[in-house]
């Protein structure tokens, strides 16, 4: 069930998201950094497109080419909840420029299973390492409440880096040919050490402004059924 709420947060996000102009092409790829933050479950899906495809080893080596990514703060359900609770909140910097380690001659290796948060970045002008990308303040607040609602479907699973989330899985059965095919065994352990627990939703930090552009995305994703229950439902845990 937490796929089917995924997809829809995901396809409903991208009809919402299809009215922002950007300058984004195949072969762009400068936002393509390590900074991805994933998942549990973006992993799973990110694994499974390995398995469907063969492409273990392929994974491996990725792994293991990477150096140890830098580890987020705190995930974002965590920061929204200690900025609704009235203290302040340092997320930390996402200054890792080094380019991610999917991406080849310009184009990402796990593209249909690529995480949410590599699906909705996008720039109105095109960036580089000069340039930081640009969109919409309200686009970006949609991005994050998404986040958050993608986050809050797998709390108290991984979340963090998205080579530590996909390294931690490897200690799942299923991904053992993966695991076996890591040059070093304690890869995972310290990518586990590294990743954090997904939170569950505190609330959001919107503007006015944001909150009534945003409200009827959540209301239609809220609304959506699957297995005759809502997703306001399922997020609920009813
Ligand atoms: S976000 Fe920037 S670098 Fe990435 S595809 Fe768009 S314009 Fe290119
Ligand atoms: S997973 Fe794919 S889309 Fe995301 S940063 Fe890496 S190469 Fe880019």
């Amino acid at each position: 069930m937490k796929e089917a709420v995924y997809k829809a947060i995901v396809e409903k996000f991208a009809e919402w998201a299809s009215t922002y102009s950007h300058v984004c092409r195949k072969g762009c790829s400068a936002c393509c950094t390590q900074n991805v933050t994933i998942t549990a479950l973006e992993g799973e899906n990110i694994l499974a497109y390995i398995r469907e495809n063969g492409k273990e080893a392929w994974l491996a080596e990725k792994l293991c080419q990477t150096p140890p990514s830098s580890r987020p703060r705190m995930t974002t359900n965590e920061f929204a909840h200690i900025c609704l609770s009235g203290r302040e909140a340092d997320p930390g910097e996402s200054s890792v420029l080094t380019p991610c380690p999917f991406l080849e001659e310009g184009v990402c290796g796990i593209y249909p299973a690529r995480p949410f948060s590599c699906r909705c970045f996008i720039s109105e002008i095109r960036c580089s390492a000069s340039q930081p990308a640009h969109v919409q303040e309200c686009y970006l607040s949609a991005s994050t409440v998404m986040m958050q609602l993608i986050e809050h479907l797998g709390q108290k699973e991984y979340w963090g880096n998205m080579q530590d989330v996909l390294l931690a899985l490897c200690d799942i059965s299923i991904n053992r040919e993966v695991a076996e095919k890591l040059d070093d065994s304690t890869r995972i352990m310290q990518a586990r050490l590294r990743t954090h627990s997904a939170r569950p939703l505190p609330g959001f930090l919107l503007s006015e402004e944001d909150e009534r552009i945003i409200e009827p995305l959540l209301a239609d994703i809220f609304a959506i059924r699957i297995d005759g229950k809502s997703i306001k439902d399922i997020l609920n845990g009813k």
